[in-house]
């Protein structure tokens, strides 16, 4: 992999920024450049037609200081054990700027969900938790879903865990169905976190959202959630979203709802009526007030970057920003909300589905909207101000207060 786009190699090298910028003594420093745990495991898994695929899977615990390693599992035909440690040194970033009581992790499949048939995925489903059981559970690492992973996957596993254990564990992962112990509330929870700090940022800069513009790359779980709730809690005006297979574009605006009702039933977005095609890279050169890429890592890039005309990149994908890029839009004037205060919705509330699942006792759909519009609120007030005490960038300032966090839990455990 090139190294300019390996995601580990950029964690790496943000982590350094303010590594410096925080005088961190150098084991201290070295010690959060590497994931502390990670577990690399073969699944063969039987197929419908008889046959054995093999399978190469990852779990990466990054760093349990503030607490037990949380991050969802990813299902990717290009996953790589760098990009699982890039998301979980990100995790670790993400669950400490929110402060919530958890480490970072995350764990991968090598393989195309869209090839393989219910029997098969929840084949592998099992077979990725029997592989791993005895580095999982409440007090070790909790995963969750992420890209190609679902609800339905997340109880499959929930209920192989069980199985080895002999008993009830629902908090061992979040993302559930809610008919076995899901919150209310996380579906939409990442999108509603970034609609949140969208809210808070546009009131800080002085900026008006109402009836402005936006654009969704990749209306997946978290990119549909983002247009539907931008437009419901923002008065944001929807005028392109894209998919793996390109994207749809009517700058008088698309209505969010029949976009999602026409994905469910074709699959594509492609053909929606009274909208032209255009492909992902115009779509993030549109002139917008709020572009939300919601897909994968590294779409803005020192190439297009130059060429973004959106007031507002509020990242909801993990890494879809490389250094350079990022110095670009800042240079520009763009306001970056970064990646992980920004999609940080997901992780609270599947924080918040652990905690009702300890205590057996579940919360109404405000309860959880409330709380995380308080989460959400209060990390990026802090983020804000340390931008501009120290006169830094978001994702600096999203840095620093977060490795500052890590730090200190890791000093007070007496590790360095
Ligand atoms: P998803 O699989 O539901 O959706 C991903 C979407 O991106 C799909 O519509 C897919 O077609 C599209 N896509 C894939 N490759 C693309 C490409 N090259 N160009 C344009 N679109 C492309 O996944 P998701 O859960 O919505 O996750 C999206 C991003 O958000 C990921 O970076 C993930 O790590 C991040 N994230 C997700 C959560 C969560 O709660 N699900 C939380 C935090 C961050």
């Amino acid at each position: 992999m090139d190294e300019r786009f390996n995601p580990f190699a950029i964690a790496q090298q943000q982590l350094d920024r303010v590594a410096e910028k925080l005088g961190l003594d150098p084991a201290l420093h070295e010690l959060l450049r590497w994931p502390m745990q990670e577990i690399q495991v073969t699944l063969p898994v039987r197929m419908d037609n008889g046959s054995t695929q093999i399978f190469h899977a990852f779990r990466v615990q990054y760093n349990t200081a503030r607490g037990p390693a949380k991050g969802g599992i990813r299902w990717h035909p290009q996953e790589t054990i760098d990009t699982v440690r890039a998301l979980a040194a990100w995790m670790t970033w993400k669950t400490a700027v929110v402060d919530i009581p958890l480490g970072g992790g995350k764990g991968g499949i090598v393989c195309n969900p869209k090839e393989l048939s219910e029997s098969e995925k929840e084949r592998l489903a099992r077979a990725y938790i029997r592989a791993l059981a005895r580095s999982l559970g409440v007090t070790k690492d909790i995963p969750a879903p992420d890209v190609y992973t679902t609800p339905q996957i997340m109880a499959w596993m929930m209920d192989e865990y069980e199985k080895i254990m002999g008993e009830s564990h629902p908090g061992v992962i979040t993302g559930k169905p809610i008919a076995l112990g899901g919150s209310q509330g996380r579906g939409d929870a990442t999108a509603r976190g970034a609609v949140y700090v969208a809210r808070e940022a546009a009131a800080a800069y002085g900026m008006e959202l109402k009836g402005q513009s936006m654009a969704v790359m990749g209306f997946g779980n978290v990119g549909k959630f983002a247009a539907l709730l931008g437009e419901e809690i923002l008065g944001l005006k929807l005028v392109a979203a894209s998919d793996s297979r390109g994207g749809v574009y009517n700058p008088g605006g698309i209505d969010a709802r029949a976009l999602a009702d026409y994905k469910l039933r074709n699959g594509v977005l492609k053909g929606f009526p009274g909208a032209e095609t255009l492909t992902n890279q115009e779509l993030l050169e549109l002139e917008v007030t709020i572009l939300f890429p919601a897909a994968l890592e590294n779409v803005i890039v020192k190439e297009n970057a130059p060429r973004l005309r959106c007031k507002i990149c509020c990242e909801l994908a993990n890494g879809p920003t490389t250094p350079e890029a990022d110095a670009i839009l800042n240079d520009r004037g763009i306001l970056v909300i970064p990646d992980f205060l920004a999609n940080a919705g997901g992780v609270t509330v599947s924080y918040f589905e652990q905690v009702q699942n300890a205590c057996n006792l579940y919360w109404e759909l405000q309860e959880v909207q409330w709380r995380l519009d308080k989460k959400m609120t209060s990390a990026f007030q802090s983020v804000l101000t340390m931008s501009r005490d120290h006169k830094v960038s978001l994702r600096e300032a999203a840095y620093l207060v977060a490795v500052a966090r890590v730090a200190e839990a890791c000093r007070l455990r007496g590790w360095v």
